[in-house]
């Protein structure tokens, strides 16, 4: 059962994938620092998993100053381990998708219990970590220990679907199940890391999305897509919904000294564990201000004078978008209430920088630091 694909597959296409793919993979690839391998020859498993989850969301070129600092901080996965997850939301704060830091914090803790302090290297050990899908865990292992997994993402899916010249619907489980037998059975046994590196740093620098550079391919001459001439056809996806949009109220409460409220998200929701301003959605027909008023009343039980307007910020996550209304609010009754899944602190400005925040929210705190230290300009 595989839609007819492994039939479109003939060693001619083993032969292109195998051949002058890998030799080109040799020649273009760029020194990464999770690509240096140690005395033996093979890639260190804890620095291929970290980037592999580093780049799950984000570009190489975004995601390598980050490594370079994550590495480190934490040299080891004894040390992320032992790490409180405020340090690992730190070192991961800007990367966004924060579940994935959680992840990673809680599977090295698992591997340091369960499995010794070493990666596991079999395919069932391995998905048993909290964030190791069929991705990571085909990517690690074949990197890392050679296994003979092939990966699916993205960048593969354009190749294969051009290649074969694929018209099912991508975003269907059951089009991507089929793909995966499909790029399982063109993999090379022998090589399955070096494969799955060559195929998609082609995806990703050669066959883009919407300007392959077919006539400098190593595997034109077996693209279904090239020789009909229309290779940007594929793949082939559903027209995705409109993106939500959500308006979202914050109050900036400060102290008589000067200090800021914050509060901690709790750990169970997305961007658990980060810092943020207190607020909330605002409901219709509620003005910005009403929302933060009433917000800030519902979550900390106190009421505030809503004063200026400091900051509108527009931010994109991966299946909604915000805008962030942020006020100036001062208490006029009433004591924060502190919950214990969402303790909060009151923190000078300049300290704010010490803790981990979405990026809309670092977005605000620059804006308060260029206040503090500019008040004439405003
Ligand atoms: S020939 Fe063109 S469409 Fe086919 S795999 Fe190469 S870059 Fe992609």
């Amino acid at each position: 059962m595989n839609d007819g694909y492994i039939e479109r597959l003939g060693e001619r296409h083993r032969a292109a994938f195998h051949g002058p793919l890998a030799d080109w993979f040799k020649a273009v690839q760029r020194p990464m620092p999770w690509r240096e391998t140690g005395p033996d020859g093979r890639r260190n498993p804890y620095r291929v998993w970290l980037s592999e989850i580093m780049l799950q969301q984000t570009r190489v070129d975004q995601a390598r100053p980050y490594f370079e600092r994550f590495i480190n901080t934490f040299p080891t996965v004894e040390t992320l381990a032992a790490a409180d997850l405020d340090e690992v939301l730190k070192a991961w704060e800007g990367l966004g998708y924060y579940s994935r830091a959680r992840n990673l914090h809680r599977a090295a803790q698992q591997i340091v219990e369960t499995f010794d302090g070493q990666m596991p290297d079999t395919e069932e050990a391995i998905r048993s970590l909290p964030g190791v899908g069929p991705y990571t865990a085909a990517a690690v292992l074949s990197l890392a220990y050679g296994v003979p997994l092939a990966v699916l993402d993205g960048n593969v899916i354009r190749v294969l679907t051009r290649v074969f010249t694929i018209e099912d619907d991508v975003t269907s489980g059951r089009t991507r199940r089929h793909l995966q037998v499909l790029a399982d059975a063109l993999l090379d046994p022998d090589h399955p890391g070096r494969f799955n590196e060559s195929v998609m740093e082609l995806g990703a620098t050669v066959c883009t999305p919407s300007a392959p550079s077919c006539p400098s391919c190593p595997v034109n001459d077996v693209c279904a897509a090239f020789a009909e001439g229309e290779p940007t056809r594929y793949p082939v996806a559903k027209k995705k919904k409109p993106v939500p949009h959500h308006d979202v109220a914050v109050g900036v409460v400060t102290d008589e000294a000067g200090r800021v409220l914050v509060q901690q998200r709790p750990t169970d929701v997305m961007l658990g564990g980060l810092w943020e301003f207190p607020g909330g959605k605002v409901e219709p027909d509620e003005s910005f201000a009403e929302a933060c008023r009433r917000e800030l009343k519902e979550e900390l039980g106190v009421e505030v004078e809503v004063g200026e307007s400091l900051d509108r910020i527009d931010h994109a996550y991966s299946h909604f978008k915000i805008t962030l209304h942020a006020f100036r609010c001062r208490i006029v009754s009433g004591t924060p209430v502190h919950h214990a899944a969402q303790p909060i602190r009151w923190v000078t400005v300049e300290d704010l920088g010490d803790l981990a925040f979405p990026r809309a929210s670092r977005h605000l705190i620059d804006t308060l630091i260029a206040r503090e230290q500019n008040p004439t300009l405003f």
